[in-house]
């Protein structure tokens, strides 16, 4: 019987160098072409044959994306309870506690304020290693925490997601998070404020279902996969074949679900083209639009340029009454040279609280009169030209 133990010790020997991570050499996954550690970290883990792309933790992607110790932690205080005293096989406090061990870190994603390639922005990286990249209460708080930084700094965000899906150990608190972040990211996009989205290998679930998807720009790496359930449940329940590549960045591509496939090596160069992209448009003269049924606070805020903060609030929105049914003007301060309106460095009262959602009341008594430049009355289809306030239309 050599002959069988000798094949046994074998397999052994091939199996141990796959899973032992500190060694000299690693197989890659996909092709099978054993890679030298050293030219594996310089390639950051990425197979020189094929282009895999091995799995990484958070840490990893924030030394790869930001500038050398630029990066600085927040919100690392919100880490998640056992609210439901949850149990199967394993307590979930345990769980927890030995994905905390195993991982050095307390959450699912890393959040914090760094710099890319000379670009400040709002960074939260998910890691898969805590428990599958999962989205809990504590998870969630923390991106929320992250898109209210990045309103209040007026900075870029940047959310990489790699996830299982929502946490299930704490139930329908973890589903709430996907709401939440995205409530938050409305009122981002409102206040003109760039979201890139970064989807690697997986983003499945909820996390697919609420933030990742919703990026001004969604950056994906090679054959990541992406995508809500999974295909067998898909199978199942359209009862059809499904296409090849499915569910793979390639396929989402093609059918416009994410706007380009970004190699790992590529990653920072292409966000530090696109904050470029975003910080060189926002310096542009341009004329704001209103959204229907947004605060004149908000409005206003949207207009500065990315990467100023938020200046005091202006004195009480002055609205004219609603020139039609449909439709009604505004007044807008004239902008200084370099976007940002002119009232900006004038001290007045407090900002408001960031959740001013309602919108201002269309007639207000008191209101053209605190604005003594402003048309007591305004016919409906006047020329905006002709004003000296500027005037935006807003559809309603
Ligand atoms: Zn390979």
């Amino acid at each position: 019987m050599t002959w069988l133990r000798k094949a046994k010790e074998g397999l052994k020997a091939q199996q141990r160098r796959r899973e032992l991570p500190d060694g000299l050499w690693t197989k890659c996954e996909d092709c099978g072409e054993i890679l030298y550690h050293k030219e594996l970290e310089r390639n950051l883990w990425t197979c020189s044959k094929c282009s895999y792309h091995f799995r990484i933790s958070a840490r990893s992607y924030i030394k790869i994306l930001t500038d050398d110790d630029t990066f600085v932690e927040r919100f690392s205080e919100v880490v998640s309870t056992d609210p439901l005293k949850f149990r199967d096989a394993k307590r979930y406090s345990d769980r927890l506690k030995k994905a905390r061990e195993e991982t050095g870190l307390s959450e699912a994603v890393v959040c914090g304020e760094g710099w890319i390639d000379g670009h400040p922005c709002v960074l939260a990286i998910m890691d898969f290693a805590f428990l599958g990249g999962s989205l809990a209460s504590a998870a969630g708080e923390r991106i929320a925490r992250s898109i209210l930084l990045a309103i209040e700094t007026r900075r870029p965000l940047l959310i990489l997601s790699s996830s299982g899906g929502a946490r299930m150990f704490e139930g329908i608190l973890s589903l709430m998070q996907m709401a939440k972040a995205n409530a938050l990211l409305a009122r981002l996009s409102d206040a003109g404020v760039p979201y890139i989205s970064i989807m690697t290998h997986p983003t499945t679930g909820g996390v697919t279902a609420s933030f990742a998807s919703v990026g001004d720009v969604i950056l994906a790496e090679p054959k990541a996969l992406i995508g809500f359930a999974g295909p067998r449940v898909i199978k199942q329940t359209i009862n059809q074949e499904l296409p090849e590549g499915f569910q793979r960045s390639e396929f989402l591509l093609q059918k416009g679900m994410i706007d380009r496939i970004v190699h790992r090596l590529e990653l920072k160069k292409t966000i530090a083209w696109l904050l470029r992209f975003f910080a060189a448009g926002a310096a542009l003269p341009q004329k704001p639009r209103r959204r229907a049924g947004e605060s004149l606070e908000r409005f206003r805020a949207a207009s500065l340029p990315i990467g100023t903060a938020l200046p005091p609030a202006p004195p009480a929105p002055g609205e004219t009454p609603a020139a039609a049914p449909g439709a009604r003007t505004i007044d807008l301060p004239e902008p200084s040279p370099n976007g940002a309106p002119a009232r900006a460095s004038k001290p007045s009262a407090p900002a408001p609280p960031a959740d001013t959602q309602a919108p201002a009341p269309a007639a207000k008594p008191d209101a053209p009169a605190a604005k003594p430049d402003a048309p007591a009355a305004k016919t409906p289809g006047k020329s905006p030209a002709r004003s000296t306030a500027r005037e935006v239309r807003v559809e309603e």
